[in-house]
């Protein structure tokens, strides 16, 4: 096998994987003909797309695209409480994206993602890798704050997860930083602890996730501190690569 064959056959089993994985992710546990036979097809729009140059993760649509479609949702139950749509905010070309889990009672009433005192550490951790909040793309698991700050629940993120994956097949960011037991969770599809997860490196979508603790999880026990410094770190070694 050549070296140009044998990257398109790599393209096409990380396109497929990232496909189906995606269809995991959001609830699909077994195919049925149809979906068997929307798996042939994809297959073959990929290896078209290989064979014309393109990836098919070059997405057609845009953020605001995205956002358009996301639109006033009341797709689940969080709508009913919630004041602003946290969408997310950053560079579109953005090489490391933050991924949180939902927004809390300040970006609830801003619109916009980690403005608390979370997301002022989340600032500092950022400049601390040499780069600014406009270099990176921030966004959240969910889009709407969960009342009383309590987690997300699992058909809340299920329904929310389709425009996550969105964003990410948009911006296409060479790393992914999840922040926390439920980021990490939900890109890499397990249950283990965010203390195992982090100070590793995963795949999502072609993209390196490198899980760590969630900042208002710092702001709560400063001793993680070095764990996240190292995290970061290793972030700023994959930038640099
Ligand atoms: S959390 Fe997501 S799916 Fe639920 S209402 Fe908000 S935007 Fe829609």
């Amino acid at each position: 096998m050549g070296n140009d064959t044998l990257e398109k056959f790599r393209d096409i089993v990380n396109d497929l994987t990232t496909y189906v994985r995606n269809q995991h992710l959001l609830g699909m546990e077994s195919l049925s003909t149809a979906e068997t036979e929307e798996i042939g097809s994809k297959i073959e729009t990929m290896m078209e797309n290989i064979s014309a140059g393109k990836r098919s993760s070059d997405v057609s649509f845009s953020l605001e695209e995205v956002g358009q479609e996301l639109g006033d949702c009341t797709r689940c139950k969080l709508s009913g409480s919630r004041t602003n749509i946290v969408f997310g905010e950053g560079s579109p070309n953005a090489s490391l994206v933050f991924v949180g889990e939902a927004p809390g009672r300040e970006e609830n009433l801003v619109g916009k993602p980690f403005v608390g005192e979370a997301g002022k550490l989340l600032t500092r951790i950022i400049q601390a890798i040499d780069l600014k909040r406009e270099d990176v793309y921030i966004t959240n698991v969910v889009k709407c704050r969960p009342p009383n700050n309590r987690d997300p629940q699992p058909d809340e993120i299920k329904t929310c997860l389709p425009f996550l994956i969105k964003q990410l097949q948009v911006i296409r960011p060479r790393i992914i930083c999840a922040l926390g037991r439920f980021a990490a969770q939900t890109l890499l599809g397990t249950t283990e602890k965010i203390s195992s997860l982090r100070g590793n490196i995963y795949e999502f979508q072609n993209s390196k996730v490198v899980p760590t603790f969630h900042p208002a999880s710092l702001l709560r026990n400063p001793q993680w501190k070095r764990q996240v410094w190292e995290d970061m770190q290793l972030i700023q070694r994959l930038l640099e690569e």
